[in-house]
């Protein structure tokens, strides 16, 4: 089955509206996607037709509504190809997932004169909680360095792991360069060594299947609302046994067994021991269509739209004159480039001029940016909804923009 961009693009009310009089070109789905109606409208059915406060009701609602949330983790699992729901923690996102599993895992795993090992090419969500709780510990934080290509040293890993080394938290996939890790590799090279593993799929779970079985990790964390899912929402998968000896980190409703005045209180069983009060019911029910959503359209066609997409956007930006482009030529979702020495905001800022949205800055990837020497970059993003037509505007806009602007 192949996609059919126009069809699917009918599904984003959003990809109607006009910016600045011109047809809005939408290249920022890696910052966030835009959502389909089957997303919008299940979370609209469940707020007029089942919202209720979940787990401690015995009314129907709320029964019925802690059903649909409950079927919603397996359908994560399933996702995600987890053994179990119980491995399935909803969280707000990525970013609070790693703080989660930083503040928990961690807190019990690493010590004094640890280390723990990052990338070069992580966003600060997989860098801050770990700089955090080294601090806290007194661990130190290693990184494995980028390789010219924009692909992860393999060998630096080598000489970093040491007897010290508790854990290794790198992403999926670039949210710059759009590097796709060696994720079974990077974690066979850790268990060969004990070292436990958090991977950052932030940027991986929209462009193929992911099974956290055959990739052997211990932790794999995404964000719904780049899924095509709600925003607010995200996923942790842990691997059972650990998130069982895992203590919990936010305190309050839902996550205890019992709580007594002098006895203090009981945890309930993981996952519920990391869900204190109240959860984004409406936001996991819209995480289960935006899960329907892409699976319904086949990972066959999803991927065989992108790389091609891909690949057009790639010679396209390539034929603008002046252009840096950042990362290796096997890439998904993301461009990152420079025209000339312009700074990313004003080229962000002509673009949007023309109804095209970019992102611009650092990206959340100061390090990476460091690397680089440069202060800041733009990034085209592609998602499914996305056209050659769409490309073609980037490109000449940009080619316009240099014309403009000298090199
Ligand atoms: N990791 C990567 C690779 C990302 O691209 C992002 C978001 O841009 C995050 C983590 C943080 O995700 P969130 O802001 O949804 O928690």
């Amino acid at each position: 089955m192949t996609l059919n961009p126009e069809r699917l693009r009918a599904e984003f009310p959003i990809l109607a509206r006009e910016v600045h009089g011109q047809r809005l070109a939408y290249l920022d789905s890696a910052a966030s996607a835009q959502k389909p109606l089957a997303v919008i409208n299940s979370e609209r059915d469940f707020y007029c037709h089942g919202y209720a406060a979940v787990h401690r009701g015995i009314h129907t609602l709320s029964a019925e509504a802690t059903t649909a949330m409950e079927n919603v983790r397996t359908r994560c699992a399933r996702f995600l190809n987890a053994a179990s729901p119980e491995e399935i923690v909803f969280v707000r996102g990525t970013t609070e997932g790693i703080n989660l599993v930083a503040n928990t895992f961690g807190q019990l795993q690493v010590g004094p004169g640890d280390n723990l090992i990052i990338s070069e090419m992580e966003h600060h969500a997989n860098i801050v909680p770990w700089q955090m709780l080294a601090q806290r510990v007194g661990a130190e934080v290693r990184v494995i360095p980028l390789l010219a290509d924009g692909t992860l040293d393999m060998d630096a890993l080598d000489r970093l792991i040491d007897t010290r080394t508790r854990l290794l938290a790198v992403t999926h996939v670039s949210n710059v360069l759009g590097t796709v890790n060696p994720v079974a590799a990077l974690v066979a090279k850790a268990k060969a060594a004990g070292v436990a593993t958090v991977i950052d799929g932030a940027q991986a779970v929209m462009h193929a299947p992911v099974d956290v079985q055959a990739l052997e990790c211990d932790f794999y964390l995404f964000s719904a609302h780049k899924l095509y899912g709600p925003s607010g929402i995200g996923v942790l998968y842990g691997r059972k046994a650990l998130l069982d000896a895992m203590p919990p980190w936010q305190g309050g409703g839902a996550m205890i067994a019992s709580v007594s005045l002098c006895e203090g209180s009981r945890w309930s069983a993981a996952p519920w021991r990391f869900e204190a009060g109240t959860p984004n019911t409406a936001g996991i029910i819209a995480l289960g269509a935006a899960l329907d959503w892409v699976t319904a359209l086949g990972w066959e066609a999803m991927i065989d739209y992108e790389a091609s997409l891909m690949r057009y956007a790639q010679a396209g930006l390539a034929s603008v004159p002046d252009i840096t482009l950042f990362g290796p030529p096997a890439r998904v979702g993301v461009l990152s480039f420079n025209l000339g020495q312009h700074h990313a905001y004003d080229v962000g800022s002509f673009l949007d001029r023309y109804g095209i949205a970019i992102r611009t800055g650092h990206h959340c990837a100061m390090p990476l940016m460091a690397h680089y020497q440069v202060p800041a970059m733009c990034r085209a993003s592609l998602a499914l909804y996305n056209t050659e037509e769409e490309i073609d505007r980037l490109v000449t806009g940009l080619t316009r923009i240099h014309r403009l602007l000298g090199g």
